[in-house]
């Protein structure tokens, strides 16, 4: 990094608008862009000369933020997708064929597990889960047809940190990349790449964005794998059929996975943000190291507050010294361990409904990273589409709730759960 993070979140990827002068990045609204003549227009489409020519592509305000998160999650290259799931699919669309899979952390964010079960089988994609911490295990489900690892920084729900450089170990000597879901740290308390990440894709709407208004996502690369050791991925280094026989890897380089991503990828699936959703989230972005450290701050006294509570059965947040995931967060996020977590209580599946309808200062939503405190019950939401033994591998057992803790005033938090746990409680 040659600048700080708190400068280049406000000033990575960004100019002032060469056209006119506009210090803040416009909101570039536009299908296509013109063309300076057929010979231009033939290089842009060999990938000879880069530049925009069709927004489901690229879009110069789209871009900004690409290059913006690239920035500061360490990468070479990166691509906006229009949800942080899309940028699932995205992530691993260069890498699968049919009868190919992954091996996947079982501790991961509802949403995930629901699509690597199901809609990968739709496109004969397969998804091996395993008990991230039990690196044996990883290896024992690694098989000729892997491609990748995945997991999450810290797993949503549950607040489980992976250990992502043994982790990356694991990949490495199987000659497979490391795929990192870094949406509940953020860049800011950790970067997956440099602990031996290969991949690291993001729901944008979360904290990167922080206020609750965009649905995005984006794909970083490393632009660290060699994608023609191996043969293991004919897409990024053989004769590509999808872009007229093109080996990107020998073409691109480090930017194969990047180019291929947009070339083909956002080409032929179409999940591309839209400049809006981008310039919302470019202005999210100039704040998140301020955001992030009052929510870990917030976050710490909240979970200490309520590891003390006589309502309280467990709360599984990494920045507790019981949790067993705390030496790792000390390693791997020293800037703390974020601001989501989750908390047993010692009623049930009724406690917890009590408990969320009594929350005032708090919304009973289906999100997180936002500046307003949320909270929700995963057993009767996220989660309820998981078997109850599926709830309890990802930490979503019927007494849990989730909180996602805002950058409020701290005594109002605590002030809200404390009401709503004496009505939980009866
Ligand atoms: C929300 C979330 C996703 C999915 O992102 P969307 O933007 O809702 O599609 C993936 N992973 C994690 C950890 C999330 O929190």
């Amino acid at each position: 990094m040659t600048q700080g993070f708190d400068t280049l979140q406000i000033h990575a990827g960004a100019e002032p608008d060469p056209a006119t002068g506009a210090r803040q990045i416009p909101i570039y609204q536009t299908t296509a862009y013109v063309f300076k003549d057929a010979d231009q227009a033939a290089r842009l489409f060999n990938l000879e000369e880069v530049g925009n020519i069709y927004s489901r592509l690229t879009n110069p305000t789209v871009s900004a933020l690409a290059n913006r998160i690239c920035a500061l999650e360490g990468g070479a290259g990166a691509f906006c997708c229009s949800s942080g799931h899309a940028a699932q699919i995205m992530a691993f669309f260069p890498l699968l064929e049919p009868g190919r899979n992954i091996v996947a952390s079982n501790r991961l964010y509802g949403g995930s597990a629901q699509q690597f079960t199901n809609t990968f089988h739709k496109f004969g994609w397969h998804t091996k889960f395993v008990d991230i911490d039990d690196l044996d295990a990883v290896r024992a489900a690694i098989d000729d047809d892997t491609r990748a690892i995945f997991c999450e920084t810290i797993a949503n729900p549950g607040g489980h940190v992976a250990d992502l450089p043994a982790i990356a170990k694991v990949a490495d000597a199987a000659g497979i990349p490391l795929v990192v879901d870094n949406t509940s740290a953020s860049p800011y308390l950790c970067r997956p790449i440099e602990h031996g990440a290969t991949i690291v894709v993001h729901s944008v709407t979360k904290y990167l964005t922080g206020n609750g208004t965009v649905t995005g996502g984006v794909v970083v690369d490393s632009g660290k794998f060699d994608w023609s050791k191996g043969g293991k991925y004919p897409s990024l280094a053989g004769p590509e059929p999808a872009y007229h026989g093109l080996n990107f890897h020998a073409a691109l380089g480090a930017m194969a996975y990047t180019f291929w991503g947009i070339a083909v990828g956002l080409r032929d699936l179409g999940m591309t943000m839209n400049p809006q959703g981008a310039h919302y989230s470019l202005m999210g972005i100039e704040t998140l190291s301020l955001r992030m450290t009052r929510h870990v701050e917030n976050a710490v006294k909240v979970a200490t507050w309520l590891e003390g509570h006589e309502g309280v059965k467990a709360v599984t947040y990494a920045g507790l010294p019981s949790s067993p995931s705390h030496a790792k967060a000390e390693r791997l996020l020293p800037r703390g361990a974020g601001a989501l977590f989750t908390v047993a209580l010692k009623g049930s599946y009724d406690a917890c409904v009590k408990f969320v309808d009594s929350l005032k200062l708090f919304s009973h939503v289906a999100n997180l990273g936002d500046t307003r405190s949320l909270v929700i019950h995963p057993a009767s939401t996220t989660h309820r589409q998981l078997s109850a033994e599926g709830r309890v591998a990802a930490g979503a057992a019927d007494n849990v709730v989730r909180l996602s803790i805002g950058i409020e005033d701290v005594a109002d938090i605590i002030a809200d759960l404390d009401q709503a746990l004496a009505v939980a409680n009866g």
